[in-house]
């Protein structure tokens, strides 16, 4: 069963791959893309999407932290530079969808990793990179104040493909919180959940990074919910497209939110281009 999940994916990633680059190649981009998007402009606020949950993220005082790196996912962008240097590498759970390329990034720039303490037990990490928390955890990373909140989701991770997957903790959303800068939610995969209206009252977020891509996660519909507990003025949709089963749109977020008489915004990056936050 899990084989054969497995190889659909696979298969679907490969089939996408093709239509998604073929279509980013001829569609403009809708603000203005970077050759290298980890070296983005200095004392600036920057997300850039590389496809279904990762990003890339620059704080005013130059933090370059990697969120969920699968990095060579269908929708990443073509021919984009790879970060070559990180401060640290955030996990939301332990899905190979989201773990990516979080190993051999964390060899390469040194950056610490974070995530759930069973999860980062079976990642076999150097002891100065692991960081094992959970949900309730704040850390500091340079100028972004990070914290670890609860998602609704499962999670387990196969080092290899082919072994079983093991138990690899809770998942978790990460709140980053940046001197002088905005407050970023990024929801990691979950369904919509009361206690983000907590985190709206402790953090006070103001640009969100939902999944909407449904199956796995919240939905349209209810990624519009989130946004109304969360009271964010913006929304980054992620989590879609990247397969076919993954179909949620910005498209239909947008007539979800205006359902709710929502006036948050959704903001749709091309994927590796830096947008301003
Ligand atoms: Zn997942």
């Amino acid at each position: 069963m899990r084989t054969k999940f497995l190889a659909g994916v696979v298969g679907a990633a490969m089939t996408l791959g093709g239509t998604a680059l073929a279509q980013g190649a001829a569609a403009p981009a809708k603000v203005a893309a970077t050759k290298a998007p980890a070296v983005a402009a200095k004392g600036k606020a920057e997300a850039t999407w590389w496809g279904h949950a990762a990003f890339i993220i620059r704080s005013p005082g130059g933090a370059v932290i990697a969120i969920d790196p699968w990095l060579t996912n269908p929708k990443a962008p073509q021919g984009a530079a790879q970060p070559e240097a990180l401060d640290a590498i955030l996990l939301t759970h332990g899905h190979f969808d989201h773990v990516g390329e979080a190993k051999a990034l964390a060899q390469k720039t040194g950056a610490k990793v974070f995530g759930s303490f069973e999860l980062i037990n079976l990642l076999g990490l150097p002891e100065a990179q692991a960081v094992g928390a959970n949900a309730g955890g704040t850390f500091q990373v340079k100028d972004v104040t990070l914290h670890l909140v609860e998602a609704v989701h499962s999670s387990s991770y196969a080092a290899d493909p082919k072994s079983a997957p093991q138990y690899a903790g809770a998942p978790l959303g990460y709140v980053l919180e940046m001197a002088n800068g905005p407050t970023l939610y990024h929801a990691g995969d979950t369904g919509p959940f009361e206690g983000m209206s907590l985190i709206a009252t402790q953090f006070k977020p103001t640009v969100a990074l939902l999944p909407i891509g449904g199956h796995f996660t919240m939905g349209p519909a209810e990624a519009a919910q989130a946004v109304r507990l969360l009271k964010v003025k913006s929304v980054i949709p992620m989590h879609y497209g990247t397969f076919p089963l993954l179909q949620g749109t910005p498209e239909a977020l947008t007539g979800e939110l205006k359902k709710l008489r929502s006036t948050a915004k959704v903001v749709t990056p091309e994927p590796g281009a830096a947008t301003a936050l």
